[in-house]
């Protein structure tokens, strides 16, 4: 409430209802199967350090983040678990290695520069290697089998902690066939490399969408992402997973208009009748995109739907109140409970992914 009184929008983020979710997601899992949180990307909005931290408390197996420096925030906060980074550069191998981070590795050329790095450190570093079976973004292919298998044998320094893949559609099941050779080819490529090695890394393959339409394939570890923070991308699960983030903000103020009054920049908002609307403190600044101009976006006033009317500017946005009680100071739900964010998202061609994660450093969290 204080952080709302100072700036007006907070995203205040319910770490019970985090919780359930997480519980809920290990009563579908095998109970041996580990659970790796993705937390990168600000947690996809939520914020890193007080998730991470959460995330410790209910004994999560393992987080991964994007790149090193969010890695290194996390340690600095004193989070212990085990860290896998997705995307690392050469120049961060010290801060890796030093900081207990472990690089997915995904190229032979990397493979290369990070075991040449590693030589005679006095430690060993642990290693993901990302097998490509058909995202096509990163990760060793079929190609690289045999030089990546001599070349896991002769470089002990690295240790393999895990064998992994990324489905490219597994949330929507008109590629089914796709995923499920995804998954074999996967399995297929685990058994040649484990053949190789004295020891058992992890093998995993699935995302949220994957744990829900695919949980035949846990294997040893999911990489469990935007349904812990609510959202379901399969429709499997909706009744099940609870919101956890409410991005708010308040009124500033409320204006009477007449038919044919234009709102905002460009004069892109028309009143179609007399009416009014609310001028609400959150902009393209904050994170609420621009694309939701003009009726794309809705709000949330008193429990009922307000469209955007006119351009959102960069601080602010007008929405259409006409026949509504509405007042300076109240306050609206933007995203939260009653608010689908897959809906938000197809009105302005994205996925709800890109809303949450795009809310700016600006906007204060709050976690209760
Ligand atoms: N695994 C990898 C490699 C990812 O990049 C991501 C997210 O983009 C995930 C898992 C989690 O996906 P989701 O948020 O759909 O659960």
């Amino acid at each position: 409430r204080l952080q709302q009184r100072i700036h007006g929008t907070s995203l205040e983020i319910n770490l019970n209802a985090l919780t359930h979710n997480y519980n809920f997601y290990k009563t579908k899992l095998d109970a041996k199967t580990k659970v790796m949180v993705m937390v990168k990307a600000f947690a996809y909005g939520g914020g890193a350090d007080e998730i991470a931290n959460h995330l410790q408390q209910l004994k999560a197996d393992y987080l991964a983040v994007a790149y090193t420096d969010e890695g290194l925030a996390l340690r600095s906060e004193g989070i212990r678990l085990p860290i896998m980074v997705l995307n690392p550069v050469q120049e961060s191998f010290p801060h890796l290695l030093q900081h207990d981070l472990e690089p997915v590795v995904y190229s032979l050329q990397f493979f290369k520069e990070l075991a040449i790095f590693c030589k005679g450190q006095d430690k060993r570093m642990k290693i993901h290697l990302d097998l490509d079976t058909g995202m096509h973004r990163l990760g060793f292919e079929e190609q690289d089998m045999s030089q990546l298998l001599s070349m896991v044998q002769e470089n002990p320094q690295l240790e393999i902690a895990s064998l992994y893949t990324h489905l490219a559609a597994a949330d929507e099941s008109r590629h089914e066939d796709f995923t499920r050779s995804q998954l074999q080819t996967f399995t297929d490529m685990c058994e040649r490399i484990m053949a190789k090695l004295n020891y058992r890394p992890l093998r995993h393959a699935l995302n949220s969408a994957g744990i829900a339409a695919y949980s035949e394939f846990q294997l040893d570890m999911v990489r469990l992402g935007i349904g812990l923070y609510g959202v379901e991308v399969t429709g499997l699960y909706d009744q099940h997973l609870r919101v956890i983030s409410t991005l708010k903000t308040t009124v500033s103020q409320v204006k009477k208009l007449k038919k044919g009054d234009s709102v905002g920049y460009s004069r892109k908002g028309i009143m179609e009748k007399d009416g009014q609307i609310a001028t609400i403190a959150i902009g393209y600044a904050d994170g609420y995109d621009r694309r939701f101009s003009n009726g794309k976006g809705f709000v949330l006033i008193h429990g009922k739907r307000a469209p955007v009317i006119g351009n959102v500017c960069m601080d602010m946005a007008m929405i259409d109140v006409t026949d509504m009680e509405v007042r300076e100071g109240d306050e609206v739900i933007i995203y939260g409970p009653g608010i689908s964010l897959k809906e938000l998202a197809e009105n302005i061609g994205t996925i709800p992914y890109e809303l949450l994660t795009n809310i700016s450093s600006r906007v204060k969290r709050v976690y209760y």
